[in-house]
């Protein structure tokens, strides 16, 4: 690389009046999204991605000729933010709430409803019929003690595991038993190496407002979807991806310049010295050059902006050479996580008989997958969609910071796609117990989502806070994406649109 570059010379800020040139390197719903808002403040948008299709970890694919979500297919309610990016694309009435009846959780010692009211498992209400079911009398009483301890308990850390504070407030029963299957359902990681302040924002100063964890639970819930107290998810009747769809079309009606199968393989600052300077409007020197490959051909672009949307390894890979501050901060991958989507002919799951779906607790051996949607129960939109007697069943495997059977297994033996079906129609027939085996079968299709789900370890928040800093530094920066903003889509997209906004805002005061 340094014998590539004539020159790290510093470069002028930015202090010429929009519109930037500005290249977006990574084409999930941080990028999308990135370029949209920068586009419609007046930048001049190019986006590379490297795949095959936009949308990242929002992705789509056709199973059994039903089109289904191939990676998430929910967003959080704790914030405004996803629903009402769907209604400034104009899916604003396709915003729809899961089905109430819920999910379950498998104990080592059976099946128990999921208390409905909760946050990442943590009960809100003591007093329900499921959190009884679940921790039995004596792990009621123990729960019950955060109502009476004093609120600096878990608050006044300057970082804390999310089984930390719920053992500390709530206690282990409460831990084991509903904590941890969540936590591992949804974040593929345990809950002793979770941040709080990462998966669950805002929860620690609840505790403060409100008393108690319970009351901030009940609080964070009562925010709901929208105006509509209640459900901790909504959906979108077509599925996540079409989220995707719609920013996509507008970015092509805006004329952004967009291209797939690009990779982006590395990044320079100032001049290269093998290929013509590429300059931004204006014939100006660049402050960033892109270099990209597509198959055979790779070309080079200049811009004044410089938005990366990856994940966080190949974020710290392909600007370490003129960052090299960044390397200590390089986040660790994300487990390697399979989802297995049955499309299944069994008229006797039409009475849902495992609500939404199963999580499994860390504990129990029986059962290989980490946890199991019920998507046609899940959704009215897809069983409408199937009719009746024909479900969609998702299975989900692999978790970070456990060691249950499932990740040794899976991940040591590099089980083929037909040992992961089969494995699926066990694990399903043992969970829904409905029989589902290979007969029932319409279609099936294993998706490998690798290091796709980085987890937020304690600690995280002051490292990606000194990561801000660092990009702060460095003129015609933004460092953007789930390892930055934190998993998931409500964090995604409100994080990634704050960002842009303080780009544009400073642009305006120039
Ligand atoms: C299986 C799964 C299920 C999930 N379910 C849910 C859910 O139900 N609800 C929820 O809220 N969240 C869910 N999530 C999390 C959520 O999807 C992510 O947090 C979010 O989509 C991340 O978006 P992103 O744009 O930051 O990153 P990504 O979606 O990872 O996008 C990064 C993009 O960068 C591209 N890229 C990488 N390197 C290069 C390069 N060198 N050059 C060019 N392009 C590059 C990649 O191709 C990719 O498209 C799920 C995630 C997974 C994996």
């Amino acid at each position: 690389m340094e014998n590539r570059r004539k020159a790290a010379k510093a470069f002028t800020p930015l202090s010429h009046p929009a519109p930037y040139q500005t290249v977006v390197v990574g084409g999930g719903i941080s990028g999308l999204l990135a370029a949209w808002d920068l586009q419609e403040a007046g930048f001049k948008v190019t986006i590379y991605d490297a795949s095959a299709s936009w949308g990242g970890c929002v992705g789509r694919h056709e199973v059994a000729g039903v089109v289904l979500d191939s990676g998430a297919e929910s967003f959080a309610t704790r914030n405004t933010a996803v629903s009402e990016l769907a209604a400034e694309l104009g899916l604003g009435d396709k915003v729809v709430e899961p089905n109430p009846a819920g999910a379950w959780v498998w104990l080592p010692d059976g099946p128990v409803p999921l208390p409905r009211t909760g946050v990442l498992g943590i009960p809100s209400d003591l007093g329900a019929p499921e959190v009884r079911q679940a921790l039995g009398a004596s792990g009621v009483l123990r729960a019950a003690l955060d109502a009476k301890m004093p609120v600096n308990i878990g608050t006044t850390e300057a970082t804390m595991s999310v089984a930390d504070l719920v053992r500390a407030r709530m206690g282990k029963r409460v831990l084991e038993r509903l904590v941890a299957p969540v936590v591992a359902g949804v974040h593929s990681a345990s809950a002793e190496l979770l941040d709080v302040d990462v998966v669950a924002p805002g929860l620690r100063a609840g505790i403060r407002d409100h008393g108690s964890l319970a009351a901030a639970v009940a609080a964070q819930r009562d925010r709901g979807l929208g105006s509509k107290p209640g459900a901790a998810v909504g959906g979108l009747v077509g599925g996540m991806h079409t989220l995707v769809d719609a920013l996509v079309e507008k970015l092509q009606e805006a004329g952004v310049s967009m291209h797939l199968g690009h990779k982006v393989k590395a990044i320079y600052r100032g001049d290269i010295d093998d290929a013509p300077t590429p300059t931004y409007d204006g014939g100006e020197p660049s402050p960033w050059i892109v270099e990209w490959e597509h198959g055979t051909t790779h070309g080079y672009l200049a811009a004044k902006l410089l938005v990366m949307a990856t994940d966080g390894p190949m974020a710290v890979k392909l600007l370490a050479p003129e960052m090299p501050e960044l390397l200590p901060f390089t986040p660790a991958p994300g487990p390697d996580i399979r989802l297995v989507t049955l499309v299944v002919d069994v008229p006797e799951l039409d009475s849902a008989p495992r609500g939404t779906g199963v999580l499994v607790a860390p504990s129990v051996e029986t059962i290989t997958a980490k946890a199991l949607t019920h998507s046609t129960a899940k959704w009215h939109w897809l069983a409408d969609s199937t009719g009746p007697g024909t479900h969609v069943v998702r299975l989900s495997y692999g978790r970070a910071g456990t060691k249950p059977a499932d990740a040794v297994r899976l991940t040591a033996n590099t089980p083929t796609e037909s040992d992961l079906i089969a494995t699926a129609l066990a694990d399903a027939t043992t969970m829904l117990g409905v029989e589902v085996s290979e007969a029932d079968l319409l279609g099936a299709d294993v998706v490998r989502w690798q290091g796709a789900l980085p987890f937020a370890a304690v600690g995280h928040h002051e490292k990606i806070a000194h990561v801000h800093s660092l990009a702060n530094d460095v003129p015609g920066l933004v460092l953007t994406g789930a390892w930055m903003t934190g998993n998931g889509l409500a964090a995604v997209v409100s994080g990634t649109r704050r960002q842009i906004r303080a780009v544009v805002d400073a642009s305006k005061r120039l």
